[in-house]
């Protein structure tokens, strides 16, 4: 989201947010298929993300998305964008979210922990803004700049949960894995974990975009999930764990 219309109000002001979104999706989705190169009628499918964010928004995507399907003729498939950022054990860290999951397929997760204090993401943002910071783009890359001239020994922390399960993969997803020290950190982890590896999005691509709507809805419709142009509804809350999550 474009942080910018917020920027005096020190948060995302709902009406504001969703009048952007109306104003941006027209050019956003002329852009993506010009990208392509393909027209409005060449697409085999479109998906959309049902949830969770904030309603007045998403409807505006929702909307758009049916519109587009219908004209189109093609399959429309609704996706939970946190399923979007992406699968094995995952570590999950975005603006609303801050969990463990462990990925056994597609819509098929289970929350293995979680932390019951505010996400990453919100204390990146509420840090900054209590410092005082430039969060025109986000509290996260305005605290991680500054963090760039700290000591990062300055303070110990402990290793919560050393017990893990028979996996060999961790993927790091969210806005939060956009962070430098944050990737640096878990590669020394992985590093130092025989047989494991990790992978991570490249940092454009960690804050929510629509590429991961894209790949998220094309696994689904592969994994054989039907037309769904009608009989959902956008959700606030969308909670990932368990089937169908
Ligand atoms: P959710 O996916 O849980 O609904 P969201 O969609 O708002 O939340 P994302 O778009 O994935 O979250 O990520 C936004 C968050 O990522 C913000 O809280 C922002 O501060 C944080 N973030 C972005 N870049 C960085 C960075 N370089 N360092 C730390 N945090 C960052
Ligand atoms: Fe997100």
């Amino acid at each position: 989201m474009a942080f910018y219309v917020h920027r005096a109000f020190g948060g995302v002001v709902p009406s504001l947010a969703r009048d952007a979104h109306a104003a941006a999706i027209g050019r956003v989705v002329a852009d993506a298929l010009a990208a392509a190169g393909l027209a409005a009628d060449e697409v085999d499918a479109v998906g959309v993300t049902a949830g969770p964010g904030l309603e007045v928004c998403l409807r505006v995507g929702a909307r758009a998305a049916v519109a587009a399907a219908v004209d189109a003729d093609v399959p429309l498939v609704t996706v939970n964008h946190l399923e979007a950022h992406f699968p094995f054990l995952t570590l999950l860290v975005s603006g609303g979210h801050c969990q463990l999951l462990l990925a056994r397929g597609v819509g098929d997760y289970a929350v293995l922990g979680g932390t019951l204090d505010d996400a990453a993401g919100e204390a990146f943002d509420k840090t900054a803004r209590l410092l005082g910071l430039d969060v025109a783009a986000g509290g996260g890359p305005a605290l991680e700049a500054l963090a760039a001239q700290g000591d990062a020994d300055a303070v110990p922390f402990p290793v919560p949960m050393a017990r893990r399960r028979d996996l060999t993969t961790l993927v790091v997803a969210g806005g939060v894995a956009a962070n430098a020290s944050v990737r640096s950190a878990l590669a020394g982890v992985v590093a130092a974990t025989p047989g494991w590896s990790m992978v991570v999005p490249p940092p454009a691509l960690c804050t929510d975009n629509g590429v991961m709507v894209a790949w998220a809805a094309a696994e689904r419709l592969l994994g054989g999930v039907a037309n769904e142009r009608e009989g959902w509804a956008v959700r606030a809350r969308w909670p990932l764990g368990g089937r169908g999550g």
